[in-house]
Parts: C-alpha cells; sequence; structure tokens
C-alpha cells in the first residue's frame, strides 16, 4: 500500500490468484479500516495544495505519469495477464497491451484537458462566471476485468481536477494498479494518491463508500454493488459516477453477409473472454440468415485459440475467478435446460485454471437466463427477430443500458435504428469502442453519470458561479 507517498505493510497479506493456472503468484498487504483512515487523512492534508497547484504544473504531473506508465510497459503488461488472465496480445488486439496501451493513452489525453470559465454573462449591469471546483477526496473503487485501466479512468480525470484519491482496488486484481500507484508516487507530491489493498471481506469498501472525508465515489462494477454504494453514499450525499452492469444488445439487419460480418461481431463480444462491461452480451439476429450467421460464429469459437495468456499464440484467457467460472456454467446449464442448441463449447476445461470453451447458443429467447442477466463471460446467445420492431422492443426490455449497436450496410437506416436504443453508447457497425474525447456511461440500472472527456473531466468538479456587479455597492 501507499498511504501520504510512504510504503505501508499490514499485519497480513493475501494470495493473487492466477487464473490460468489456479495458482497464488503474488502477496499483497491485507489493508484494514485503520489504513483506510490514515489515506483518507493523508489525501484530505494534501487537497489545499493540490486544488491550488497551477493547472500547467498538474497537467506536467500526470503526463509524467503516463510517461512512467510507457517506461514500464512491458513489465506492466505481464502483471496485467497474470492478474486477469488476459491475454498479452489477445482476440483482435484486445489485450495486456491494449490495457496498459489505453492506459498510457488517457492519462495523456486526460491530462491535455482543460476547465475553462464559462461566461453565462457581461453587459453594463453583470458579469457571470461558472467555475468548476475540485470536490475534495475521491474514493474509487474499480472491478477486476480492466483494473489498471479503469484505475486509470478513475484517478487522472480526478487529479487533473485538482482532487486527490483514494483507490481500493478489487481483491482479485490489486497488483498492477499498486505498480501504477508507486509510479505515479513517485512524480506526485504525498498524499495526493493512495492506495489500500484488502481483502474483499475486510469492510474496506463500504467504509469508504460511507465515509464523510470522501466527497466522491467512482465505482465500476456489478450493479447490486452500485445500489449499496449509492445507499452508503447518502450519509454526506456524496457525488457519485457508477459504472455499472450491461447486458448490451446487437441487431443484425438482414442486408449483410454473415461470412463477412461475422469475424466483427465475434470480437466485440468474445475479447476478454466476454469480460467487459461493453461487450455485445445478446445479438438479435434476423431470420433471413439467422442460421449462416451462427453457424460463422462456431466455427470461429471453434477454433479460437484458448489458453495462457503469456503465450503469444494466446486469443481468449480463462474466466477471471473461480466464482464467475461457475456462474457461466450455470447459464449454459440453464438454457441447455430451456432446449437451447449449443453450437460450440458449452463446458468448462478439464486442467488446472478457470477455463470455459467460447460458447455460441442458438435457440434460446428473452425469459431465459442467458438472455436476461448479464453473463459476463465467454458464452454469447444468439436470438432469431422477424421484425425490426420487435428485435427494438427486445433490446430495449432490460434493466440495463450500457451499449447497443445495429449491423447494416445502410448505415443511414442504421442510425435512425440505433437512436432508438435505450443505452448511454450506440454503435453502428461496431460495438464497446471506446475513447478517450467521448463520454461513455450507462443509463437506466447500468450507472449515473459519464466518464471521459471534457463531460467525464466535469464530473469531479461542482460549479461555482460568481456574479459580480457592475456598479459599486454605494452608487
Ligand atoms: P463487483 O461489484 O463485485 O466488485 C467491484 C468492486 O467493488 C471490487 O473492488 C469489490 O471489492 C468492491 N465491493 C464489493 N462490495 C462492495 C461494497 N458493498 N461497497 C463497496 N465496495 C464493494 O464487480 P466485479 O465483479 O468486480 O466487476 C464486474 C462487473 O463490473 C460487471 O457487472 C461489469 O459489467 C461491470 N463493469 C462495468 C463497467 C462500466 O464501465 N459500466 C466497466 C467494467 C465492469
Amino acid at each position: 500500500m501507499i498511504i501520504d507517498g510512504k510504503r505501508v505493510s499490514a499485519r497480513s497479506t493475501f494470495s493473487v490468484i492466477n487464473p490460468a493456472t489456479g495458482a497464488a503468484f503474488a502477496d499483497v498487504a491485507a489493508g484494514d479500516i485503520s489504513h483506510l483512515e490514515a489515506a483518507v487523512a493523508a489525501a484530505r492534508n494534501a487537497f489545499p495544495t493540490w486544488s491550488a497547484t497551477g493547472d500547467t504544473e498538474r497537467q506536467r504531473l500526470l503526463h509524467a505519469i503516463g510517461d512512467a506508465l510507457q517506461a514500464n510497459m512491458p513489465a506492466l503488461m505481464e502483471l496485467v495477464t497474470r492478474e486477469t488472465g488476459k491475454p498479452l496480445k489477445g482476440l483482435a488486439g484486445v489485450g495486456a497491451g491494449m490495457e496498459v496501451g489505453g492506459a498510457i493513452a488517457w492519462t495523456h489525453a486526460t491530462a491535455d484537458l482543460t476547465l475553462p470559465v464559462e461566461i453565462i454573462q457581461d453587459n453594463e449591469e453583470a458579469r457571470i462566471e461558472v467555475h468548476r471546483k475540485p470536490l475534495g477526496v475521491v474514493g474509487s473503487i474499480p472491478p477486476w476485468n480492466w483494473p489498471l485501466l479503469i484505475a486509470i479512468w478513475h484517478v487522472i480525470p480526478a487529479l487533473r481536477a485538482g482532487n486527490t484519491v483514494v483507490i481500493k482496488p478489487s481483491a482479485l486484481t490489486p497488483v498492477a494498479t499498486a505498480r501504477f500507484v508507486a509510479l505515479a508516487n513517485e512524480i506526485l507530491p504525498p498524499g495526493v494518491l493512495n492506495i489500500i489493498t484488502t481483502r474483499s471481506d475486510s469492510g474496506v469498501g463500504p467504509a469508504m463508500a460511507k465515509h464523510p472525508g470522501i466527497d466522491k465515489m467512482v465505482f465500476t462494477g456489478s450493479t447490486a454493488t452500485g445500489r449499496k454504494i449509492m445507499q452508503d453514499a447518502a450519509g454526506n450525499l456524496k457525488r457519485l459516477t457508477l459504472e455499472l452492469g450491461g447486458n448490451d444488445a446487437g441487431i443484425v439487419l438482414p442486408d449483410v453477409d454473415p461470412k463477412a460480418i461475422a469475424p466483427k461481431l465475434f470480437s466485440v463480444t468474445f475479447h476478454n473472454s466476454g469480460q467487459t462491461c461493453a461487450c455485445l452480451k445478446r445479438l438479435y439476429v434476423h431470420e433471413s440468415i439467422y442460421e449462416s450467421l451462427c453457424d460463422e460464429l462456431a466455427r470461429l469459437a471453434q477454433e479460437a485459440v484458448v489458453g495462457d495468456g503469456l503465450k503469444p499464440e494466446t486469443q481468449l484467457g480463462p474466466v477471471q475467478n473461480k466464482a464467475q467460472l461457475a456462474y457461466v456454467q450455470e447459464l449454459a446449464e440453464d438454457a441447455r435446460a430451456h432446449g437451447a442448441r449449443i453450437l460450440s463449447g458449452g463446458h468448462a476445461r478439464d486442467g488446472d485454471g478457470y477455463f470455459f470453451e467460447p460458447t455460441v447458443v442458438a435457440d434460446v429467447t428473452d425469459g431465459v437466463r442467458l438472455v436476461d442477466e448479464e453473463q459476463f463471460g465467454p458464452i454469447l446467445p444468439v436470438i432469431k427477430y422477424s421484425d425490426i420492431d420487435d428485435a427494438i422492443r427486445r433490446a430495449n426490455a432490460s434493466p440495463n443500458g450500457l451499449g447497443g449497436s445495429i449491423w447494416s450496410n445502410d448505415t443511414k437506416k442504421a442510425a435512425e435504428l440505433a437512436m432508438r436504443l435505450e443505452c448511454g453508447t450506440a454503435w453502428v457497425n461496431e460495438h464497446g469502442a471506446i475513447q478517450p474525447n467521448a463520454p461513455f456511461g450507462g443509463i437506466k440500472q447500468s450507472g449515473i453519470g459519464v466518464e471521459f472527456g471534457q463531460h467525464g473531466l466535469e464530473e469531479y468538479t461542482s460549479i461555482q458561479t460568481l456574479k459580480i456587479m457592475k456598479s459599486p455597492p454605494d452608487a
């Protein structure tokens, strides 16, 4: 852990498992509430100076963090692969290289953002300015699927806007994040960025959400935990950014060539073994091309190279943890019991590690758990439709609203349909593609607020309106 710029150990440690082997590969300090108290105190203490530090200096320090990540890229990639199971390169280039490369790109892009003063009125009566001010201490809780990249998404805009931070990574994947925070602490003043590593049952997560010394929580994880954080945060009306679960629908129109489109659909569904919030998770396909697209997807699933992500040829790694593997198995069994056709995979692999064969499931429909719930694993339900309005209605009949996509050669028509999807990001002939300058977030029960770009940066600020009367008081 790093608290107030100093390395801190705890009375005990816990093991981090490499999901490709099922064996422990790292021991991490098991922090507790006393460490949280020290970290919040350090962050509060550092806030006045950091928030008053000039923009140019804060930008310079954040760019230096981006450079330090770059200089440590191979080591960070290996840590990411060991703790998440994500391949170094991965299917369609989505792997640990993308995670660390993305962390570097987001750091530099976010460092370059500014928060200009907005002038609402400037006339003979008064001048009205709208200022963006930092909130104070930000508490960050990221998940296990893209631990380093999501830590960067939380920490860098918070710091850019002038806040200080306490981060608590997932107990399943704390290692690369701890390394990032150590590198950043060689650059930042003490107390500006603190990290507590802790067991999942330590109570530190809920204590952060309740803590009166934390002004905002940024959380990425499941909807169920997001709900608890919202409740716990009510005590001091903490500001919240919640990036929660998704069950993204993709709708394929009849005018596409199934063979041509299948590889792209396969990669946006199965990269990181389906463990990405905005993976395509339900695929609605027009009946005229249903069988041929199912066949193509099943062939790609059978051909995919599944294995230890440290091997360069691996496209898909394991499921990140045992509980998630059991859940994916449960959804496959339930679909089978409801008469679904399993076209590829359908089973966990024998042997070490938490591997599940890439699985394409046909003849499954709404009302079955695999369609209604977020699978967060390498298993895709393919659902037949005949009427596009009905497909849109079914896509929208979900409590989630993270992303959605329409696939067609008629991009104008597809864009019109995409606008009817109830989700934070709608893609045409893409899915899950994000970038540092475009806002990203969920609607409905997929979250509150957005990340990235100007809109995302502003979430780490409060507005102060300044009205200056032009006539002196005694005039
Ligand atoms: P999770 O909710 O189980 O855990 C996330 C984090 O919350 C972990 O660090 C965990 O230790 C902590 N936590 C657990 N209970 C807590 C509590 N009561 N109070 C405070 N903290 C608590 O989620 P996960 O399994 O790590 O991640 C998978 C989920 O994350 C999926 O649903 C996925 O869709 C979602 N996700 C969303 C986005 C997005 O941007 N919308 C991105 C990535 C992942």
